[in-house]
């Protein structure tokens, strides 16, 4: 049997993230670090596709991805620690109606200072070989494909490499002195009465219960406060100690297409977005999304559905192919005519830990933290999402996020929530 201050459990972003800052503000705390993969990131975090934008209406969201940006931005620019993080802009593709309804909520947005430019349908053609014009055609109207009037392409916006942030995170919490175990599956927690009588069933209705540690495949690790980080898998060690963390896993799919075309290299080499030559991350209607990735002269595509698929966890998900071939590839080449015949030369899934209203979910409980829920911008918020956490099992009323903005610890508790709706839902 071990004995630590803090057992955190899941080795993802926010995991690391969350050890980080409880070993940051508490030096003497005695933290262990636990997953069943052998090594860190190995789970959501090593599947996502790492593009992240600053750019939300809702002001929660806006400081957890804000300041968690200019965070990973300040390890990459100040201490020279390699994120991969490209600045390359976040293009969201709109029709004239869906412009209308969303105007409002950019202009509050430029009203707050938020940078973001208008570009005319006329600049996409020209720059992405974007065919703006897709009504009238069989296939479009079948999909119930909207003419592109607009593109809003969000500044403070790109992405980065998640095996980096990983690296970051980890090595700096080894440094500080936290333990490492990784090959260790947790199989359930440890749920015991604050003052036990030795009575059977213990804790029983009246007494009161709190969480002190957990047991793993290798045995007991005890401790003061447990934080389960385990991603879209939390429900699997939660649900038995009747703690609903609200969010559930939903499969996401990622293929990889390479430029191998001159319309293709192109496209990934469109100029005027931003300084790198590297087309915008784009988000083209019916939630299909192309991410470039110029160091493998490639693309990556995928999408987010809402109806008619699972919330389920499987240990090994795989790509599906006709998910490509049928739901990914018409809308592609509808409006990008240079991916036409473009099919997957990699693919690979991970889940989303989705919530109810799309945010992370951090919470309490006596002995516990919950951090989860983060419903596929876990890389993109994962600094304060840990700040939280980290808050939290600390006794924390306020976590100070980075650049010294503070929120209140319990603002993305289940039953404590106070969040404003995000009104930027394309
Ligand atoms: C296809 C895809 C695309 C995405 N794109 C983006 C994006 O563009 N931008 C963005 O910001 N986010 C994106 N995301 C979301 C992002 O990847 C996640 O929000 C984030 O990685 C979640 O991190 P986590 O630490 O909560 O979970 P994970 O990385 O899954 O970590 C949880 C860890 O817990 C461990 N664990 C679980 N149960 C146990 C147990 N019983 N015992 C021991 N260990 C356990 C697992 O092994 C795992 O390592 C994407 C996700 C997917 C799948």
């Amino acid at each position: 049997m071990t004995r630590v201050d803090v057992l955190v459990v899941g080795a993802g972003v926010i995991g690391l993230a969350t050890a980080f800052h409880v070993k940051q503000q508490c030096p003497s705390c005695s933290i262990a670090l636990v997953d069943k993969h052998p090594g860190p990131g190995h789970g959501d975090t090593g599947r996502s596709a790492a593009a992240f934008r600053a750019f939300f209406y809702s002001r929660t969201n806006m400081a957890l991805a804000a300041t968690s940006i200019a965070f990973y931005r300040s390890i990459q620019e100040r201490e020279n620690f390699d994120l991969g993080m490209k600045f390359i802009g976040y293009l969201f593709l709109l029709s004239e109606e869906k412009y209308g309804a969303l105007e409002p909520v950019l202009q509050e947005l430029r009203r707050r200072g938020l940078g973001y430019r208008v570009i005319d349908a006329g600049e996409l053609e020209e720059r992405l070989g974007l065919r703006t014009r897709v009504r009238g055609d069989e296939e479009a109207e079948l999909m119930g494909l909207e003419d592109i009037e607009v593109g809003i392409l969000a500044e403070n916006a790109g992405i980065m490499r998640p095996e980096r942030l990983v690296e970051y995170y980890h090595t700096r919490i080894r440094e500080m002195g936290v333990e490492t175990i990784y090959n260790t599956r947790v199989e359930r927690l440890i749920v015991e009465p604050e003052e036990p009588l030795g009575l059977a069933y213990e804790p029983l209705p009246w007494q009161r219960a709190r969480v002190a540690g957990a047991v793993t495949q290798h045995g007991e690790i005890r401790a003061d406060v447990t934080i389960i980080a385990a991603g879209a898998e939390s429900p699997m060690l939660l649900d038995p100690i009747g703690v609903d963390v609200h969010a559930k896993p939903k499969k996401r799919q990622v293929f990889v297409l390479r430029a191998n075309t001159p319309g293709l290299q192109r496209l990934l080499h469109a100029e005027g977005f931003n300084p790198y030559g590297v087309m915008p991350f784009i988000l083209l209607p019916k939630g299909v999304y192309v991410r470039p990735a110029p160091e493998e002269n490639a693309f990556w595509v995928g999408a987010s559905d809402h109806l008619g698929r699972p919330f389920a966890w499987e240990p090994d998900p795989q790509p599906e192919e006709p998910y490509y071939t049928y739901g990914v590839y018409p809308i592609l080449r509808s409006y990008l005519p240079a991916f036409n015949g473009a099919r997957p030369a990699a693919a690979w899934a991970g889940f989303y830990d989705i919530s109810i209203d799309g945010q992370p979910v951090v919470f309490s409980e006596p002995g516990l933290v919950v951090a989860a829920g983060t419903s596929g911008s876990g890389i993109m918020k994962a600094d304060a999402v840990g700040r939280i956490a980290a808050a939290l099992a600390l006794g924390k009323k306020k976590a100070v996020l980075y650049g010294g903005e503070e929120i209140d610890a319990d603002i993305l508790g289940t039953k404590s929530r106070r969040i404003e709706d995000e009104k930027l839902v394309i």
